[in-house]
């Protein structure tokens, strides 16, 4: 989206960015312009939005997610389980989704991360019964409609029961399938320019689900076409012994095995390497996506992130998906994982400031998209605002602090691509009570209740 005015956000209470305290210059979807203290705009002829009651971030990056689980949060059956029989419960109320179902749980996870605070997201779509082939068409026309930008991953499993795996036989494709759909989705909509609005990754789902041929050949097709590669790995110990029963290695030799171990992998979870895999990542500069209430909820464990940045991982964050965290709160996550961090490496070690970073820079670097994340001349004009006039800021003095402390949890005005997306706490265009009365339908129909 371009803008025909150029438009100067104007003295914030505080914004993640360096020499930035005036605000910045917005012009044709892009910052401009970083304006210091003392200063004004080099740029004539400014439109003025007073940022005075705002805290500006550059906009969150989500970079783990399926959209669908909106439809199965707090389900009954899956309850108090660990991933596998978690997982065994659920993949028979999922094989029942059809493209309706699809989008509404599509539009009410991207409304949830909108509303947070997120202005990219990836989604991890991988289950397709039949008459669900066009699923991941059926995303990205809902993120369009809310003007989000959005790395769509195309998910795969073939892996089913009959064959060693985990899910049952009807939610699984065969391998051709995958691949030509694949081809397909990274032909219809993957630009690869900077600053683009749609993008297409790969992603076989896990060890336990995909075939080893499917994930050499999903890696070929990735190198061919210059698109990154994502799935799940070391979630679980069950995965390990999985791994080590099948395969007879560790997940991260099975990914080396696979062609996986470079720069353009990155990976969901990450929680049970040890010292020598971390290295390895490193080295190979594959990243990982911390996911850390869906990681408390399933009781996987915790990512040792603070390890892996020390070794120069990069580490990016993600809600996963609705069933497990059950929420699509980009904003909490960034307070989940600074919590979750700092219990485990303390108060030197983990800052409020870090959290953030892992939710933007951090995310953007996972998805090899250096123009987002970061509040900079020449970066993506995509931006996340938040008031302190809840109660819960009330006598607030590092407002950036007080975000992720205070448990900021709604934007009051999301830009993205120079674009309101969110103004005054709401999505322009969007019917938000019909929408929740349209999911909770969809949801009943989907878990027959
Ligand atoms: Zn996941």
């Amino acid at each position: 989206m371009t803008q025909s005015r150029p438009l100067w956000i104007r003295d914030p209470i505080a914004i993640l960015a360096d020499d930035a305290a005036r605000g910045v210059v917005i012009q044709d979807g892009r910052i401009s312009e970083t304006v210091p203290a003392g200063a004004e705009p080099a740029t004539p002829d400014c439109a003025i939005f007073d940022a005075g009651r705002h805290v500006v971030l550059p906009g969150l990056i989500n970079t783990h997610h399926h959209f669908y689980q909106t439809l199965t949060r707090a389900t009954p059956a899956a309850l108090d389980r660990e991933l596998f029989p978690w997982l065994t419960a659920l993949y028979p109320i999922w094989g029942r989704l059809t493209p309706d179902l699809l989008d509404s749980a599509a539009t009410v996870a991207l409304a949830e991360l909108l509303l947070s605070g997120c202005t990219t997201t990836t989604d991890h779509h991988y289950v397709f019964p039949a008459g669900l082939e066009e699923a991941i068409d059926i995303e990205i026309e809902a993120a369009e409609r809310l003007g989000m930008r959005m790395v769509v991953t195309r998910g795969s499993m073939n892996r089913s029961q009959r064959d060693g795996g985990l899910p049952p036989d009807g939610v699984v494709q065969d391998e051709d399938t995958i691949l030509s759909d694949s081809v397909r989705l990274i032909d219809r909509y993957h630009d690869p320019e900077p600053h683009a609005m749609v993008q297409v990754a790969l992603a076989p789902c896990s060890p336990f689900s995909v075939s080893t041929s499917l994930m050499k050949s999903t890696a070929e097709l990735a190198d061919m076409r210059g698109v990154r590669l994502h799935t799940h790995l070391a979630e679980t110990q069950d995965e390990a012994r999985y791994c080590q029963e099948v395969y007879g290695c560790t997940p991260l030799d099975y990914l080396e095995e696979c062609g996986w171990l470079h720069e353009r992998t990155w990976l969901a979870h990450g929680i049970h390497f040890d010292k020598n895999d971390i290295s390895r990542l490193a080295a190979a500069r594959t990243a990982v996506t911390h996911c850390p209430c869906s990681n408390q909820i399933l009781a996987s464990g915790t990512c040792p992130v603070h390890d892996m940045e020390q070794a120069g991982m990069i580490v990016g964050l993600g809600v996963d998906g609705s069933a497990s965290n059950n929420a699509s709160n980009l904003m909490q996550e960034v307070r989940a994982a600074f919590l979750l961090q700092r219990g485990r490496y303390g108060v030197t070690q983990i800052t409020p400031r870090d959290s953030l970073r892992w939710a933007t820079a951090g995310s953007a670097a996972c998805l090899g998209r250096p123009e987002l994340g970061v509040i900079a001349p020449g970066a993506a004009a995509d931006l996340a605002l938040y008031t302190l006039d809840e109660l819960r800021f009330a006598g607030a003095i590092d407002g950036l602090a007080a975000l992720v402390l205070a448990g900021a949890h709604r934007a009051d005005r999301v830009m993205i691509a120079g674009r309101w997306a969110v103004e005054d706490g709401a999505i322009p265009g969007l019917d938000l009570p019909a929408l929740i009365v349209r999911q909770n339908a969809a949801a009943a129909v989907l878990n027959r209740v």
